[in-house]
């Protein structure tokens, strides 16, 4: 099967929910139709060349609320990632009970040559080709890989000039200067600690027994690898794309941020092994933390897995046929639509502080992602146990029926 196909592996993800849940062949239809694409060509002038980038936005589902999902800027973006991506997002946001439905962009470009004057024309123009399908009440962006809070600041500023009024809602993940929210540069992060704590417990694996391997030192996975050293956990291993080091005795991980703050990698930080991107993978640890690109479990390594937990902090790093292979194999694994939840979690309470105009101290926020990454946990493991299905089969089955239940009651189905 098509396990390099996103969109191919979040629909057989459904199916594979389908089958276990009941579903019928109209709710699986609904489930999995795409409301809108929008795809634009992008000018800008790189490196004193004029250049066009291909651009998306697709907007998925919005039966229980406005399109909500990131933007990505990566050299491989394409449609049918983006697709995948914004369905997962729709499954998220019922899987964590907010009230948004799901979307995704993306702009095929590598961020990592462009100059800070060029990131900013590219941000800029993706919203001059989408500010009409966006808005507070109808789709609302935010950070993905390689956009960050200054991204959508820009992006911000652009759709507020060109609708001339101010519309702080219409984008999340901003920094605080202009209605951001406490705590979400670190929230997707945080939503992951907050569901491993609860498989750890399952599984009786106190932090001071817990070794710690970190795919991807990008946001989610260094503010993953800084919060759990911080409670007590042995981060042995972390990677970013130019490779990874490895230490059994546990790394020093506000100085490897230091270091990769300065030399831009973690590689050649001090006392450590080289590894690989892929050894970090199949490494000794208890826990593992994909939280780079999707695809990287596949039927090639699943099996070579020694982890007990895998919290997907990525968006599908795992292909279907590797999740049978870890089920097989007793691996816990939290699934994106659940372990990196948090994120969003975190841009709805942002969203809800700026349709009040009222903003919370930190933990104030932390304490509400708390409670709901609590719920949807217990929500997902439950349906887990009584249908004797993995997590994500789970998560699935949780976000889907909350889904219908919307459509339904929109006369849809
Ligand atoms: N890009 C993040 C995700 O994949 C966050 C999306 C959001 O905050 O809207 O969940």
């Amino acid at each position: 099967m098509t396990a390099d196909n996103p969109f191919q592996r979040a629909k057989a993800q459904l199916k594979k929910a389908g089958i276990k849940a009941g579903f019928s062949a109209k709710e699986l239809e609904v489930l999995a139709e795409v409301s809108a694409v929008h795809e634009k060509e992008l000018s800008v002038t790189v490196s004193g060349e004029k250049i066009k980038l291909m651009a998306f936005r697709v907007q998925h589902n919005d039966s229980r609320g406005p399109f909500k999902g990131g933007i990505r800027f990566h050299p491989e973006v394409n449609m049918d990632e983006v697709k995948a991506l914004a369905f997962w997002m729709s499954m998220k946001c019922a899987v964590v009970g907010i009230p948004f439905g799901g979307g995704k962009g993306g702009v095929e470009v590598d961020a990592k040559s462009l100059s800070e004057k060029e990131y900013e024309d590219v941000s800029r123009a993706y919203i001059r080709g989408m500010a009409e399908h966006i808005g507070p009440d109808r789709d609302i962006p935010a950070p993905d890989v390689y956009t960050n809070p200054q991204v959508m600041a820009w992006m911000l500023d652009e759709y507020e000039k060109i609708k001339k009024r101010k519309a702080p809602g219409v984008i999340t993940g901003k920094p605080l200067a202009l209605g951001g929210s406490k705590a979400r540069d670190y929230a997707t992060a945080q939503g992951g600690v907050f569901a491993l704590k609860q498989a750890a417990d399952l599984l009786d694996l106190p932090p001071f027994k817990t070794r710690v391997a970190v795919q991807g030192f990008g946001n989610a996975g260094m503010h993953a690898a800084r919060i759990l050293s911080g409670i007590g956990y042995k981060i042995v291993a972390v990677s970013d794309s130019k490779g990874g080091i490895y230490d059994e005795h546990g790394l020093d991980i506000k100085k490897l941020i230091d270091h990769k703050k300065a030399t831009g990698k973690v590689l050649g930080f001090e006392h450590t092994k080289d590894i690989s991107n892929e050894d970090v993978l199949e490494l000794e640890s208890e826990v593992l933390i994909p939280a780079a690109l999707g695809g990287v479990i596949t039927p090639q390594n699943a099996g070579r897995i020694k982890a007990k937990i895998i919290v997907e902090l990525a968006n599908g790093p795992i292909t279907p046929e590797a999740d049978d292979i870890l089920y097989k194999n007793d691996v816990f694994v939290i699934p994106d639509i659940l372990a990196n939840a948090g994120g969003v979690a975190v841009s709805y309470f942002e969203w809800v502080q700026n349709n009040m105009g009222y903003y919370w101290e930190e933990d104030e926020v932390l304490e509400k992602l708390g409670q709901l990454m609590f719920k949807a946990f217990r929500a997902v493991y439950e349906t887990s146990k009584r249908l004797s299905i993995d997590m994500r089969t789970a998560a699935f089955v949780v976000g889907a029926r909350r889904i219908l239940e919307a459509e339904k009651l929109r006369g849809n189905i």
